[in-house]
């Protein structure tokens, strides 16, 4: 398989972290440092100040907090390292990977934020904490109750700091500076830059190196790309529906962490999926056998990090599913071109949390293409989408004539019941069959429409709302230039799309660009070709075979 050139891959042993940082990085399933990381913590551990330009999403919190830990002497007393953030939650988020990440030298950590009883925080201060994370008010207060002495803070962040000022407050944090010691370090975090932060820069740092992952222009294959934005709990959820509705046939399904890779393998294996996960932490043996079981199609969701992902020898998957977002434009690119190859049609679907928003606009500036925002399905539209898939192969079923031996069962039936009747209870057979568990309770999930505007909402259909997702091909019409061809083999014999492209293309001899998507479902195979082909493909594949076994090929009438 070709692969896009890379840079040589950084890793975390390479940016001066110390071994316990090491490991508690190892235990947290992290396989490589991101770019932000490899250009920040080498800069910070050196003692300089930095300014960061990123947004939430890209590891930034690793960026400054792994450095801070590894400063921190946790037989000091006083505060050491004081980190400023916009929101409570954001603070907690912070407070919580900076224990992780110095868990293995028992730093002490305290978020500080409005909206908790002050008692607590009041007492856990006076206990004694090594690192503070707060927002800026809230720390405003505790200083001047005097709970909160910064005299012998070395390390200081501020974290999206351009958030702070839109929520203001800037003087809040100016003031919190003045009471820390002249020199102490400073990393500052920003998504962008607007004069009153460069200002604080400027009056509050000391010649700070200043940090950016540039994204060049990128090429992404022609694949249909997909976001949903959904909170963090109703993920898996989320994903279900998706994996349903969409139905793939072959998918990579990419998370940033081992341990996710691990926990969303399980969870998908319980609810009765076929997954395989791929990571770091298996060996050459246990890694050929999750390629074995993902190329024979007995696995067809493959989870996978990124650094495992690398060098894969896939030819071609119908859908790339990003269960976490890229912390980079390239690494998305990177991602998205294991679909959509050789002209073939491909999904790539994102999952996004609020907050990560910013990122997926910036994916969007570097593709130069707008990623669709798509509406999560609905427990009733999975409804919908079954009985669409059930109507649609009874149909392909009825066409293709092959029920002789079925006709006694039903005439048999008819003498005491309406063919109506019988054929209802046959249709509901046949759904029971194939059906997972319905849910019992449906779980409702926020959907996140309103995005605000951006450049690329010139696109935005006649509804306003940018969900032209067009959900699953399989409900859609062909292109007007394609028509679809049904065959009669499907999942059950083995097929994948990599059979069918090269039957096509061994016996019609027309090219790959001649060919559409391809549904494989578990008895046939819809695919689409270009018109001024079809005819010829009908006349050569009629006589030829897949995978040994002659089939029945004509044009599709669903
Ligand atoms: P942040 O941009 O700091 O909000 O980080 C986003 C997410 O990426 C968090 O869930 C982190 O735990 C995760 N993360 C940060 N650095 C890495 C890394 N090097 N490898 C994998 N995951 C990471």
């Amino acid at each position: 398989m070709t692969e896009q050139t890379e840079a040589p891959a950084a890793v975390f042993t390479d940016l001066g972290l110390e071994p316990d940082i090491l490991k508690a990085l190892d235990s947290l399933g992290y396989e490589e440092p991101t770019p932000i990381q490899v250009e920040a913590i080498p800069v910070l551990l050196g003692g300089r100040d930095v300014l960061g330009q990123a947004a939430t999403g890209t590891g930034k919190t690793a960026a400054f907090a792994l450095p801070l830990v590894q400063r921190i002497d946790p037989d000091k007393r006083g505060v050491q390292a004081l980190v400023m953030a916009p929101t409570r939650e954001l603070a907690v988020q912070v407070a919580e990977a900076t224990h992780r990440y110095g868990a293995g030298r028992g730093v002490s950590v305290l978020a500080v934020y409005g909206g908790q009883a002050i008692d607590r925080q009041l007492r856990e201060l006076r206990r004694g904490v090594s690192v503070v994370v707060g927002t800026p008010g809230r720390i405003l207060d505790h200083i001047r109750r005097r709970s909160l002495d910064l005299s012998s803070v070395g390390y200081v962040v501020l974290d999206e700091a351009d958030e702070m000022l839109d929520m203001g407050f800037i003087e809040d944090i100016e003031t919190i500076l003045t009471e820390t010691p002249e020199g102490r370090q400073t990393a500052l975090f920003s998504a962008t830059f607007p004069p009153r932060i460069a200002q604080l820069a400027d009056r509050h740092m000391t010649d700070p190196v200043r940090v950016t992952v540039r994204a060049p222009k990128l090429e992404t294959p022609l694949v249909r790309q997909a976001a949903y934005v959904v909170p963090r709990p109703y993920k898996l959820e989320a994903l279900a529906r998706v994996l349903d509705l969409e139905a793939p046939t072959s998918a990579i399904l990419f998370c940033r962490t081992r341990n996710e890779v691990d926990e969303l393998n399980e969870a998908l294996s319980v609810r009765g999926y076929r997954p395989e996960a791929l990571h770091g932490g298996l060996n050459q043996a246990q890694r050929d056998r999750v390629m074995k079981r993902f190329r024979e199609g007995t696995a067809d969701l493959l989870i996978a990090t990124d650094v495992a992902a690398r060098g894969l020898d896939v030819e071609h998957v119908s859908h790339v599913i990003n269960y976490d977002i890229p912390q980079t434009p390239e690494v998305y690119v990177h991602r998205i071109g294991r679909t959509g190859r050789a002209g073939r049609e491909g999904t790539a679907i994102t999952l996004v949390q609020p907050r990560e928003q910013g990122l997926l606009r910036g994916i969007e500036r570097v593709v130069g293409r707008p990623i669709e925002l798509a509406r999560v399905p609905t427990v009733a539209d999975l409804r919908a989408r079954r009985v669409e898939l059930l109507r649609s192969a009874i149909r392909e079923t009825i066409e293709e004539d092959e029920f002789d031996g079925y006709r006694e069962i039903v005439a048999t039936l008819a003498e005491d019941y309406d063919p109506l009747e019988i054929a209802a209870a046959a249709a509901k057979l046949a759904a029971d069959a194939t059906r997972g568990e319905e849910p019992e309770n449906e779980v409702e999930i926020p959907q996140w429409e309103n995005r605000p505007q951006r450049p690329h909402d010139d696109t935005r259909g006649p509804r306003g709302r940018r969900d032209s997702f067009d959900g699953p091909p399989r409900g859609r019409r062909p292109r007007a230039d394609m028509t679809r061809l049904f065959i009669g083999v499907g999942r059950r014999r083995g097929i994948r799309p990599g059979d069918i492209v090269g039957a096509i293309v061994g016996e019609a001899k027309i090219p790959a660009e001649g060919i559409g998507s391809i549904e494989i479902a578990d008895q046939f195979t819809l695919v689409e070709v270009a018109e001024e082909h079809a005819d010829h493909v009908i006349r050569t594949m009629s006589r030829a075979a897949i995978k040994g076994r002659p089939v029945s090929i004509r044009r599709s009438h669903d």
